[in-house]
C-alpha cells in the first residue's frame, strides 16, 4: 500500500493549490462565509465522501464512516477570515491569492486559515481514495469546516457539537485544528473573556460639573487598579505564558460637548489560565467595586462578560458570550504521543506547543474536554496581518501530516 506517492493521491495534490487559492479569492467575513462552504462542499461532494452537508448554522461537515474500534476524529477548520484593513498597505492585493516565483502564496487568510482548511479537505479526500484502495479505518473521520470563529463567540462550533454532530449521533474522541502553528502540534492556549465595565454618573451642564457625577471621573480608580493592582499581581505559567489584563477600548455617553457624561463603559481583555474562572475574574472586580464604594459614596459601578448577537449567513441569530476557556492537554495524552509518533512516520521532528491567540478547540478541550490539537505550518504570527502568507509547500505537507495522523490513528490493512 504504496499511498502517499499512488497516481491518485499525486493528483490531489496538484488540485490542493488552485483550491486554496480559489478559497482566499473569496471574501469571506464572518456572516458572509456562504460562497466558501459552497466550495467546500462541492469538494467534498466531487470526492464522494460519505457523507456531507450543511447545517442550520452553514457549516460545512463531510463524514467518512470507519468500522471497528478505533478512535473518532474531528478535523476542524474555520471559514470566515478578519478583514483585511487598509488595502494600500498589503503588497500582494488581499483576494488575489499571489503565488510568487519562491512558492509563497499570498493572501487574507491563506495562513488563517484557509490554506490550512485546504489541507484537511484533501486529506479527508486522501483517506477516501486509499480506502477505496484496501486501507480499513476503524473509526470515523468527520471533516468540519465551521462559520464565526474569528468573532471569538464559538457560535459556529457551538452550534456543530451541541446540534450538527449529536443529531446524527455523531461523536468524537479526538480534535485536530488546522490553524497556524509553525508546524508545531499546539496543546492549549490561555482562557480569554471580554469583561464590560461600566461606572455610572448623573448628566448636568458641564458648565456646573458640581451639579452632575462625571463617569468618566470615576472610571479613573477602576483604570488605576486594572493596571497598577491586578495586572502585576496575576499569575504564570510555564507552557502557556502569563495572565494578562489590558483596556481595549473607552467609551461615554452621552459623549456630547457641553454634557457631564453618565456612563462610562471599558472593555476589558483578560488573558486567564486553566485554574483561574470567569467568576473569580468578575468577583475581582466586585470586590474593587466594594472597595470604591466604600471610599466614595458616589461611586456605582458593575462588571459582565460581553454579549454580543451574531447572525450566520443562514439568518440563524444567536447571543454569544466573548470569552474561551483556557485549555492544555497534557503532553504525555495518548493521542499527543500517537500524533508524535505519526510525525516520525513521515520522516519529522515533532515539536510540541500553545497558541498565543484563541482558536475554537477552546469548546473541544476547554469546554467539553476532548483532546485537542492544532497543526499546520503556516505562521501565526502572521495571522491578521497585511504579510499574510503561507506556502505551496506548507499546503502539500500539511495535507501529508494530516493523511499520516489519521493512517496511524484509524488505518489498519485490509484483512
Ligand atoms: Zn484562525
Amino acid at each position: 500500500l504504496d499511498a502517499p506517492h499512488s497516481s491518485g493521491i499525486q493528483d490531489l495534490k496538484k488540485d490542493l493549490v488552485p483550491f486554496a487559492q480559489e478559497l482566499i479569492r473569496t471574501p469571506s467575513l464572518p456572516g458572509d462565509e456562504e460562497k466558501v462552504a459552497d466550495l467546500v462542499l462541492a469538494r467534498l461532494q466531487a470526492g464522494d465522501v460519505d457523507e456531507s452537508w450543511v447545517d442550520e448554522i452553514g457549516n460545512v461537515i463531510g463524514v467518512m464512516r470507519g468500522e471497528g474500534s478505533g478512535p473518532n476524529v474531528l478535523l476542524n477548520g474555520h471559514m470566515d477570515v478578519v478583514p483585511p484593513g487598509q488595502l494600500e498597505k498589503w503588497e500582494h492585493a488581499p483576494f488575489a491569492a499571489d503565488i510568487d516565483s519562491a512558492g509563497t502564496l499570498h493572501g487574507r487568510g491563506s495562513a488563517d486559515m484557509k490554506g490550512g482548511l485546504a489541507s484537511l479537505v484533501f486529506a479527508m479526500l486522501a483517506m477516501k481514495e486509499l480506502r477505496d484502495r484496501g486501507l480499513k479505518l476503524t473509526g470515523d473521520i468527520i471533516f468540519s469546516a465551521v462559520v464565526h470563529e474569528e468573532t471569538a463567540g464559538m457560535l459556529g462550533m457551538h452550534y456543530l457539537c451541541e446540534h450538527s454532530l449529536p443529531a446524527r449521533k455523531l461523536g468524537f474522541d479526538v480534535c485536530y485544528l488546522a490553524e497556524p502553528t509553525n508546524g508545531r502540534i499546539n496543546l492549549g492556549h490561555r482562557g480569554k473573556v471580554e469583561i464590560l465595565v461600566r461606572t455610572r454618573g448623573k448628566t448636568a451642564h458641564s458648565s456646573s460639573p458640581w451639579m452632575g457625577v462625571n463617569a468618566i471621573e470615576k472610571m479613573v480608580p477602576v483604570l488605576e487598579a486594572v493596571f497598577q493592582e491586578i495586572a502585576p499581581s496575576l499569575p504564570s505559567d510555564p507552557e502557556l505564558g502569563r495572565s494578562t489584563i489590558t483596556v481595549t477600548k473607552v467609551v461615554c455617553e452621552p459623549g456630547a460637548l457641553s454634557i457631564i457624561p453618565d456612563l462610562c463603559e471599558i472593555s476589558v481583555d483578560r488573558r486567564y489560565l486553566p485554574g483561574e474562572t470567569v467568576e473569580e475574574i468578575l468577583a475581582d472586580f466586585e470586590a474593587m467595586f466594594d472597595r470604591l464604594r466604600a471610599k466614595d459614596p458616589d461611586f456605582a459601578a458593575s462588571a459582565s462578560v460581553r454579549t454580543m448577537m451574531e447572525r450566520s449567513y443562514t439568518g440563524l441569530e444567536r447571543e454569544v458570550q466573548k470569552q474561551r476557556p483556557a485549555w492544555n492537554v497534557s503532553k504525555e495524552n495518548a493521542f499527543v504521543r500517537e500524533t508524535c509518533n505519526a510525525m516520525i512516520d513521515i520522516g519529522r521532528e515533532p515539536e510540541l506547543g500553545y497558541f498565543r491567540g484563541g482558536v475554537d478547540g477552546a469548546l473541544t478541550a476547554g469546554v467539553m474536554g476532548v483532546p485537542t490539537m492544532g497543526y499546520s505550518g503556516a505562521d501565526e504570527s502572521l495571522a491578521h496581518t497585511e504579510e499574510e502568507h503561507t506556502t505551496v509547500k506548507t499546503l502539500v505537507s500539511d495535507m501529508e501530516a494530516y493523511v499520516a495522523i489519521l493512517t496511524r490513528l484509524l488505518g489498519a490493512a485490509a484483512a
